[in-house]
């Protein structure tokens, strides 16, 4: 049930953002989550759809993101990719526990058509 109340959230953003662009369709909405991120992209999608459902968003397609973890060497200095079993840097062999990315979860972008205005 945690995908639903990640859903929840976003949808709040979603309803503020209709509101203050005074969208009429929401076409399209974006997500950046870690790969880290014990979310499940079918739950979330379902969630989505549910959520979705009779509002401006109806329909929008929803895509997903997905970012890889990296951690920051402390030697070093370099970025690599990272696995829950194996944070070793490539390049010292040390282990890094400076996770950089993996844990995201974000709202990043909302496309949609806006009420025509028509001042004549
Ligand atoms: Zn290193």
């Amino acid at each position: 049930m945690h995908e639903v109340s990640i859903m929840a959230e976003i949808f709040d953003i979603i309803s503020d953002t209709v509101e203050k662009h005074k969208l009429k369709k929401v076409n399209k909405v974006a997500l950046q989550i870690g790969e880290f991120t014990c979310v499940e992209e079918g739950s979330l999608r379902f969630a989505f759809e549910s959520f979705s459902k009779d509002t401006e968003s109806e329909g929008a397609e929803l895509v997903i993101h997905r970012v890889k973890a990296t951690a920051k060497c402390e030697r070093c200095e370099q970025i690599f990719k990272i696995a829950f079993t194996n944070k070793i840097c490539p390049n010292c062999g040390i282990f890094s526990n400076n996770i950089v990315s993996g844990y995201e979860l974000s709202l990043n972008e909302i496309e949609g058509d806006q009420y025509e205005t028509n001042f004549s």
